[in-house]
């Protein structure tokens, strides 16, 4: 016999959207359930950015692509925290006039910028986000020391991070993902976290959701009613749900990314750090253009130099003096979410405009020359038919012989699939993320962003939710 459960709201996914909601809710007072898909892994029992950690808490193993001329490989999270657990802890409010047009272009109504950063105020302390209280890795250093030299702006990105000073030797650094900071705070408020289950498909009666049909991993099935339900899957996950629920109003149409191409950078010294990432980004050329770098264990660096294996392959001897970069751009083109009948996971397309096209050949070619001046002895772009540069004058035949379509152009970055407004035309959620035409069913995740806000995402999708958290909690709910 299937299980059958309550809950006052029923919160679905537990990342960066999800366990701020269920902290807020429960803390009011209101009987909450999480379900997430993934399991419960802690902090310390997988080595960062490792591949058993893309085993374990990565959807599919990480292996996801959204289909196109080229396809964009995207990696999203499975576990509970969600993609807070396994990403870079990098850490951008979202900028002013990308709030000024998210509220101008979208109606969006109550979203001042001034109130939007007093809740960033919030989560700066929330998630003890701050800089580095020592040295950057070399991989961070040489970023910072190539733009330096080439006059470019470039930063120290502050991540969330809390650090434990020893009596000697490098702080402990602990990352303040969900699990350590806003899904504690919802346990102690008694709320309940469901792992290792997915809801599959909501219930509805009239404009109401009822009830959700879950599934765990060795196919149990179960059933949760519940008063209203805020789904937080994520970008692609989120619309796929509700698209399998029967809902498609402007509901998995526009997703945005931001699309990276990746370069190997090998230097004269050992300079390798398999379980940490850089924590500066050149932002001379931002918004279009950013730079920055990216999880560089053995595997990681063989896949980047994959694409010209038989040219780079035996650089991979030298691992240790190898790091991998990325060029990120702010693309114009879009994608789709698509849930298909009796197949777990939706289709996914996405559609680089010729602008975006160009934008990563330049993206490239700037990094490369980032590289150069950093003292790099060899950079190995990640496209189909490079050559190996190394020297300016090597340039020109990267931009020539550069063509999107043999790229291995990848994104970490994916939003606005179910996106908020006061404008039906172009909204699927009313200015507070309930979608249109229900009455309790409300979205507060990635997928609620108008569009992607050409910064790492986190903050934005975190202030979004804690904001909308509150207006529900304030009586903005459909009709109670
Ligand atoms: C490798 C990597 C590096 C990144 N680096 C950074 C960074 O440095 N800075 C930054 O700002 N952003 C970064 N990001 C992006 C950031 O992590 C995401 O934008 C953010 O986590 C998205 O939040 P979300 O709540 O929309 O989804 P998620 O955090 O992905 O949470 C969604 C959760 O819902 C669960 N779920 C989905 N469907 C169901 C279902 N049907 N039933 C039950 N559970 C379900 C999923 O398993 C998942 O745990 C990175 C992402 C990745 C993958």
């Amino acid at each position: 016999m299937s299980a059958v459960l309550t809950a006052d709201v029923l919160v679905v996914g537990s990342g960066a959207g999800g366990a701020p909601t269920a902290a807020l809710l429960a803390e009011a007072g209101l009987d909450v359930l999480v379900v997430e898909e993934g399991p419960d892994v802690r902090q310390g029992e997988v080595v960062p950015f490792s591949l058993d950690q893309m085993d374990r808490q990565y959807r599919a193993g990480g292996v996801t692509a959204a289909i196109g001329r080229p396809s964009i490989a995207y990696t999203e999270a499975c576990c509970a925290g969600g993609g807070t657990e396994i990403n870079s802890g990098l850490y951008r409010r979202p900028p002013e006039d990308v709030l000024t047009r998210w509220r101008d272009d979208h109606h969006i109504e109550q979203f001042d910028t001034a109130d939007i950063y007093t809740i960033c105020d919030e989560l700066e302390r929330e998630l003890s986000v701050q800089t580095l209280p020592g040295d950057p890795i070399a991989a961070s250093a040489a970023l910072q020391h190539g733009a330096q030299r080439l006059g470019w702006a470039a930063d120290e990105i502050p991540r969330w991070m809390a650090y434990e000073h020893g009596s000697q030797g490098t702080p402990a650094a602990r990352r303040l993902s969900m699990t350590e900071t806003y899904l504690p705070r919802a346990l102690r408020a008694g709320a309940r976290l469901l792992t290792g289950n997915r809801v599959q498909r909501l219930e509805r009666v009239g404009d109401r959701a009822v009830s959700a049909r879950l599934i765990d991993r060795s196919g149990n099935r179960s059933t949760v009613h519940f008063a209203d339900v805020i789904v937080c899957g994520g970008a692609i996950q989120t619309p796929a749900l509700l698209q399998r629920s029967g809902w498609r109003h402007r509901i998995g149409t526009s997703l945005a990314v931001h699309p990276t191409v990746k370069l190997a950078a090998r230097f004269d010294h050992e300079m390798n750090v398999p379980d940490d990432v850089p924590v500066h980004q050149v932002k001379e050329f931002a918004p279009d253009l950013s730079f920055g770098g990216s999880a560089s264990s053995p595997g990681l660096i063989a896949l980047s130099l994959s694409d010209a294996w038989p040219r780079f392959g035996p650089a991979i001897e030298q691992w240790k003096q190898i790091a991998v970069y990325y060029a990120a751009i702010t693309s114009e083109g879009r994608g789709r979410v698509i849930s298909v009948p009796g197949v777990p996971d939706p289709l996914v397309t996405y559609h680089l405009t010729r602008r975006d096209r160009d934008l990563l050949g330049q993206g490239l070619a700037r990094l490369a020359l980032v590289m150069l001046e950093a003292g790099a002895r060899e950079v190995f772009p990640s496209y189909r038919g490079a050559p190996v540069v190394t020297g300016r004058g090597d340039l020109a035949a990267l931009r020539g012989t550069f063509r999107a379509s043999s790229a291995s152009v990848m994104t970490v970055h994916l939003c606005s699939t179910v996106p908020m407004g006061g404008d039906p035309g172009r909204s699927a959620t009313d200015s507070f993320g309930r979608l249109l035409g229900t009455a309790n069913v409300y979205v507060n995740d990635a997928s609620l962003l108008p569009d992607a806000p050409g910064v790492n995402p986190q903050a934005s999708i975190m202030a979004v939710a804690l904001r909308n958290a509150r207006h529900f909690l304030a009586g903005g709910r459909g009709d109670h």
